[in-house]
């Protein structure tokens, strides 16, 4: 048997075994080996049974009296009593009836399980036991729990595992040895072998620490060799010109806030160097990028050169369009800005590519599709990316022979990502955060709120909608769904504008509609035409209508509390305070995690605590972030984090060579290519 061999190889699968393991994804001895616990049950500890307590125990007894029978047609309860030098206790399973054949009397046996009260007795339920004369695998040591899947057990794997031993005992170091030394880390073998078969509290610890480095210094190691890339790469020095910008703030119809001007500033000296500038900006909702990224666009527009700002959706696009070009008015320069999104008509497309072929628009906007249908930006100096996390370095080379030259990347984003995320994942990013919000703004009131409330909240919102306000109200679904009991955009839609309120002009948005008619809806309710607008969260990100004033989300239980901060930063953005009403889907109480939204206003707080209640795969998806995949380290780990980024600048200070470590050169390049823009 070698690591590449298929897991039939293992004693015990046959093909049955086969197809369950490929459900979780192995198909090799290699994957299976790789295949780590999700948590263990301590069983290490070996009592008499007159000292058991109630909970999980181990006890080494011999047994009698093993019976069977069926006490209702569909149940069958096994017996038997188990007996040491200090005692009896009952043992009890549930539809095993195998179980009585399989028990011998008289030997010693390794009973490991929960000792807890069952009609009106103690007695060990459902107890995993082991001869006493063999090496214990499912008792009598801290048991490592793996994911299962149906009728596929734990206790098969670790069996599997158990045979596998020897294998793991010829696992290859991945790591330099110096960095194994300085970091004193356990030897991947041992680490691998502990994770499976655990000795002590302590070696796990240190095997998780080991095999959790590992991931996060492979990731640091990853985005660092992006970062020097990079730096070998020129792109068109662009010194701004103090003059346009004083231009630009003063015909704003307010004033920058403190961090606005800082980021702005600090994108200005990073497009002033030949370096291409790759810098994040992180700003909660409603803090005004989008303001920055205009500002920042004037130093290509000024060189002649061109700008590209991609937007997640057309919606959005269009939006950016429309305040870039009204920002950019008094300063003569709007004719430069056109928009090209996948929606616009064939001949107008074609129009739009040409000017922006032949330099007459310089400011383009439009969708992430910019960069796939074969426009040609010439001038391409600068790129800004909207609601977007991060840039693979896939396309920045697609980016590159566009225009012959690196240009320089903006990222804006209103996902706030924990530092300790964000230095792991997007080390080679350099990171502004904007940490104010334009002054002014009342703090945003969100309540819970139960469906027995639904009248009481009706009347609040007819007094917002009466005084001229307008409403945003956020589903789940589209349309009504078989299978999930939650309201859909569609059916609320039909409600509000025939019965609840009907005297008030109501229109409906969401994904499945044409561009076009989500466009002309949009801009119905941008101008005040429409006073509700339903929607699904195709109005997540971005969309800006001063007037609304209040965000109800339907099923609020069924969303992230990154998402509906997001969703609830669509109102409160002017001078009228904004109310975010979240309706439960039932009257059961409201988890801690949406009660946090109540008192917290703060994005970065709210996705701290999604991370450590929900994990990074549920707040920022694992198909956009597969690299989040980390199967041991833990997130919030700062000094784990902090070590594994030391070592991957040393390992490139020292200029060793990656290629010399096979299975860290794969992870590394697999790493590297990152392509999350779709
Ligand atoms: P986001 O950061 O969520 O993209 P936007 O750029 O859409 O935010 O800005 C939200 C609103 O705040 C817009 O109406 C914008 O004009 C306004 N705004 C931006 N900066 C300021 C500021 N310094 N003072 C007052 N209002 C501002
Ligand atoms: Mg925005």
């Amino acid at each position: 048997m070698q690591f590449s061999s298929d897991v039939t190889a293992i004693k015990g699968v046959g093909p049955e075994i086969k197809n369950k393991l490929q459900i979780i994804g192995v198909q090799t001895v290699n994957d299976l080996i790789n295949f780590y616990p999700r948590r263990y049950d301590d069983y290490s500890q070996i009592s008499t049974i007159d000292s058991i307590e109630p909970g999980k125990v181990t006890v080494k007894a011999k047994l009698e009296k093993i019976s069977g029978r069926y006490v209702k047609r569909a149940m069958h309860i096994t017996e038997a009593t188990a007996y040491d030098s200090t005692g009896r206790v009952k043992l009890v399973w549930f539809n095993q009836p195998y179980r009585a054949q399989s028990l011998k009397s008289n030997i010693d046996y390794f009973i490991s399980g929960e000792f807890s009260l069952q009609s009106q007795r103690l007695s060990i339920m459902n107890p995993s036991l082991e001869l006493a004369a063999d090496l214990p695998v499912n008792t009598a040591r801290v048991v490592p729990v793996y994911r299962e899947t149906k009728g596929f057990k734990s206790s098969q794997v670790r069996k599997f595992m158990a045979e596998l031993m020897p294998l793991i005992q010829l696992i290859d170091e991945t790591l330099p040895s110096w960095i194994i030394t300085e970091q004193k880390l356990m030897p991947r073998r041992e680490a691998i072998m502990v994770i499976h078969f655990p000795t002590s509290p302590d070696s796990l610890a240190a095997a998780r620490r080991r095999l959790g480095f590992e991931e996060v210094f492979e990731l640091s190691l990853a985005a660092l060799l992006n970062k020097y890339e990079l730096m070998q790469d020129k792109s068109v020095a662009l010194p701004f010109n103090r003059e346009l910008a004083v231009k630009f703030v003063c015909h704003l119809p307010f004033e920058l806030t403190m961090a606005q001007k800082k980021v702005v500033w600090q994108l200005y000296k990073d497009m002033q160097r030949q370096t291409p500038a790759n810098r994040l900006i992180e700003g909660d909702v409603g803090s005004g990028k989008t303001v920055v990224a205009a500002m920042a666009a004037l130093a290509p527009l000024h060189h002649k050169a061109q700008v590209a700002m991609m937007a997640p959706t057309e919606l959005l696009a269009r939006q950016h369009a429309n305040t870039i070009y009204s920002l950019l008015q008094p300063l003569g320069l709007h004719e430069n800005v056109g928009l090209l999104v996948g929606g616009m008509k064939p001949a107008q497309k074609a129009e739009a590519k040409s000017r922006i072929a032949s330099g007459l628009t310089r400011f383009i906007i439009g969708t992430h599709a910019l960069f796939q249908q074969g426009v040609d930006i010439p001038d391409l100096a600068l790129v800004i990316v909207d609601e977007q996390h991060r840039f693979g370095v896939g396309q920045r080379k697609a980016l590159q022979s566009k225009a012959g030259h690196m240009p320089h990347v903006v990222s804006m984003t209103a996902t706030p990502i924990p530092r300790s995320l964000a230095l792991t994942l997007y080390g080679e990013m350099d990171i502004s955060i904007i940490d104010q919000k334009p002054a002014g703004r009342l703090p945003i009131k969100t309540s819970i709120c139960s469906p027995n409330s639904r009248q009481t909240l009706n009347d609040a919102i007819c007094q917002q909608l009466d005084s001229g306000r307008q409403m945003f109200t956020v589903c789940p679904l589209v349309s009504d769904s078989d299978v999930l009991a939650a309201r859909s955009a569609e059916s609320v839609y039909a409600e509000f504008a025939t019965k609840t309120f009907k005297k008030y002009r109501v229109g409906l948005i969401h994904g499945k509609m044409k561009p076009a008619d989500k466009e002309s809806v949009m801009q119905a309710f941008a101008k005040a035409e429409l006073d509700i607008l339903v929607a699904t969260t195709v109005i997540e990100v971005g969309v800006n209508v001063p007037n609304a004033s209040i965000m109800l989300v339907e099923n609020a239980e069924r969303f992230g509390l990154a998402q509906i901060h997001q969703l609830r930063g669509r109102v409160g953005r002017s001078q009228y305070q904004g109310y975010c009403y979240l309706m439960m889907g039932d009257s059961s109480a409201p988890s801690r995690r949406l009660r946090a939204l109540e008192t917290c206003d703060n994005g970065f707080e709210l996705a701290e605590l999604d991370l450590e209640i929900r994990g990074p795969g549920a707040i920022y998806g694992t198909a956009q972030h597969g690299q989040l995949d980390l199967r041991v380290a833990n997130l919030s780990d700062t000094r784990l984090i902090a070590s594994a980024r030391a070592m991957a600048q040393k390992f490139i200070d020292k200029n060793e060579n990656l290629v010399q470590y096979k299975h860290l050169h794969t992870q590394v390049s697999k790493l590297r290519v990152i392509t999350n823009l779709n």
